[in-house]
């Protein structure tokens, strides 16, 4: 639990010119943000996708941070705005201890993230130095935010009612408004903040043993970060599919799949991949995925391997299902005149985890009226989202 110093979702009234960092999901993207208040209220965006390279990934801080500048640098350039100083929102999407908005001290790195000297550190003045040694262009970093903060903002600002941003990516985590006289760490009780519930991590401690399975250790001993994430290891994307390839390497030992024979299954980092198995695809597509690995499936392989990507996929939408609902319980209890409909946006769109992920919720909290949005572009748009907010309550002050 966390807090990201947001206290105020958009009014619809923001305007202005905004850049913004994405670093935390598949893709690392920078984006160039119009925002237009008024009769045509609308945003804008524009956006390049860059890659990090494994190297920069696993190599120093400082290195990544040069990247993370050589990249704005491009894409100030090909927008031709590089003598513009524009306000940027960063979305920074790991736990980051909090104490002012543009302020955020890496706890640890989560997901494929590696660079060395990083955690401890403050990320926004890494960026700064980074930027300032270039000497070549100036930005004004106005906000660094999660993910999950961006997801609720950006549906923040087309409907007001949206409290809770939830994202099953990469990685899983979700935020919410809380009141601030619950936020013992901070003081003041006037108003609400969003908190940064940072699930990804619950089962740190313990708490999940009696859930976790063998396999759910094996991922866990052969990730970057062992014994942390370990919800997030039972749930998100970059850990699904490699749920699926254990297990189906397992029951290929015990003689049940494939005749035994398990070659390719034993070298492929299959990842996403496989989770599309699950999919109301059928058994054709289910042949031809197997069939790309190299294998030669009989009909009972193909339906063998499609019930493990159920499976899998139905105890991940659970477990959100599971964390959502005591999310809107508390939220219930602590808010219950703020909003009569709470929503959430989720960023993941396989069809099937989605609804039931929905139904669980339902059958969990039948009480709580809530209804699911999907964010468009969260991460991008929603650092964009904060900026403006910002720059509103900036101006509205010094009037
Ligand atoms: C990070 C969170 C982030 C989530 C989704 C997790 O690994 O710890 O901060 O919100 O991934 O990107
Ligand atoms: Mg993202």
């Amino acid at each position: 639990m966390l807090p990201t110093f947001v206290r105020s979702t958009p009014d619809g009234t923001e305007q202005g010119e905004f850049l913004s960092l994405d670093l935390g999901g598949a893709n690392f993207r920078v984006l160039l943000v119009k925002v237009v208040s008024g009769e045509n209220r609308r945003v804008e965006m524009q956006n390049e996708i860059y890659v990090i390279p494994e190297d920069v990934m696993r190599g120093t801080g400082s290195g990544f941070f040069d990247h993370i500048a050589a990249c704005l640098a491009q894409f100030l350039e090909k927008m031709g705005i590089k003598e513009r100083k524009l306000p940027l929102g960063f979305t920074f999407s790991f736990p980051c201890q909090q104490t002012k908005m543009d302020e955020a001290v890496l706890m640890s790195w989560t997901k494929g993230f590696k660079p060395t000297g990083v955690e401890g550190k403050e990320v926004v003045s890494l960026l700064r130095q980074a930027i300032k040694k270039r000497g070549d262009f100036d930005i004004d970093v106005v906000v660094v935010i999660n993910d999950t903060v961006g997801a609720m903002m950006t549906c923040g600002y087309d409907d007001q009612h949206c409290e809770i941003g939830l994202i099953v990516g990469t990685g899983t985590n979700a935020c919410y408004m809380e009141q601030m006289r619950h936020l013992e760490m901070l003081d003041g009780d006037e108003g609400r903040m969003c908190v940064n519930t940072e699930w990804g991590a619950f089962g740190d401690d313990g708490v999940l043993d009696d859930l976790r399975t063998d396999i759910d250790r094996d991922i866990d001993a052969g990730s970057l970060n062992p014994g942390q994430q370990l919800f997030e290891k039972m749930i998100s994307g970059m850990y699904m599919g490699e749920l699926v390839r254990l297990i189906l390497v397992k029951m290929t030992k015990q003689g049940l799949l494939f005749q035994g024979r398990t070659c390719s299954l034993f070298v492929l980092n299959t990842y996403y991949s496989l989770m599309s198995l699950s999919e109301d695809e059928g058994l054709a597509e289910a042949e031809r995925i197997l069939r790309g690995f190299g294998l030669d499936p009989t009909v009972e392989d193909c339906i063998g391997t499609q019930r493990v990507c159920e499976i899998v996929c139905t105890r991940a939408a659970h477990l959100v299902a599971a964390t959502l609902a005591s999310i809107l319980r508390c939220y219930c209890i602590t808010a219950p005149c703020h909003s009569p409909k709470q929503e959430t946006r989720d960023l993941f769109c396989l069809f099937r985890f989605s609804r039931r992920l929905h139904k669980m919720v339902r059958r969990l909290v039948p009480d709580v009226d809530v209804r699911f949005l999907q964010s468009q572009d969260g991460s991008g748009k929603g650092a964009a989202m904060v900026t403006a907010v910002a720059y509103r309550l900036a101006i509205q002050q010094a009037e």
